[in-house]
């Protein structure tokens, strides 16, 4: 049994019922279990600007499956929720973006996985998510706190839970 912490982006869609869908989807298809949930948070565009706002979140879950195993399910949970790579530019829109930032304290360097996930030390939208359910949590040399410390955060803002007003 592992830990692994994903990462959701989204900017297609109603992509927090995508959120909603695909989690439980993932723990279906990857027979995870949740761990922790971090809130909803709309967050500016990365790499191209020209493009809708974004909402990122993050998941904690435990899974038998092994680190590539888990990609492949987290890949096949995308293409069920409308993501077709063939279509899509880099940064881009997209319905549902779901990367493994980390699994157990494993450290892999292969053609299609490389963790902790590379970019994720240095985005703000998958670590303030991230550090809302685990602020200890290692990736590689760093704390996901002292990492967040370190970048700017504007224009992140937490949405309120579903249902909540
Ligand atoms: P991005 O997430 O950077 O927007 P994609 O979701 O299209 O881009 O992912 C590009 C490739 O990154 C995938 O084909 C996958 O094989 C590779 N990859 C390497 N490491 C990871 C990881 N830790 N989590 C998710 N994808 C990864
Ligand atoms: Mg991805």
């Amino acid at each position: 049994m592992a830990i692994a912490y994903i990462a959701l982006g989204g900017n297609v869609g109603d992509v927090r019922e995508t959120f909603r869908q695909a989690i439980a989807a993932l723990c279906a298809q990857a027979r995870a279990g949740l761990l922790a949930r971090s809130s909803d948070y709309r967050t500016p565009p990365w790499g191209d600007t020209a493009q809708a706002d974004f909402i990122n979140a993050c998941i904690a879950v435990t899974t038998e499956l092994a680190p590539h195993a888990l990609l492949a399910a987290l890949q096949t949970v995308e293409r069920r929720f409308g993501r077709d790579r063939a279509r899509e530019h880099r940064y881009g829109p997209r319905t549902l973006d779901l990367d493994l930032i980390a699994y157990d304290d494993m450290r892999l360097d292969t053609p299609d996985l490389t963790l902790p996930h590379p970019g994720a030390l240095a985005r703000a939208f998958v670590l303030v998510p991230l550090a809302e359910i685990a602020p200890g949590l290692m990736l590689g040399d760093t704390r996901v706190d002292a990492a967040l410390a370190r970048l700017p955060t504007t224009g992140i803002s937490r949405l309120p839970d579903p249902g909540a007003d």
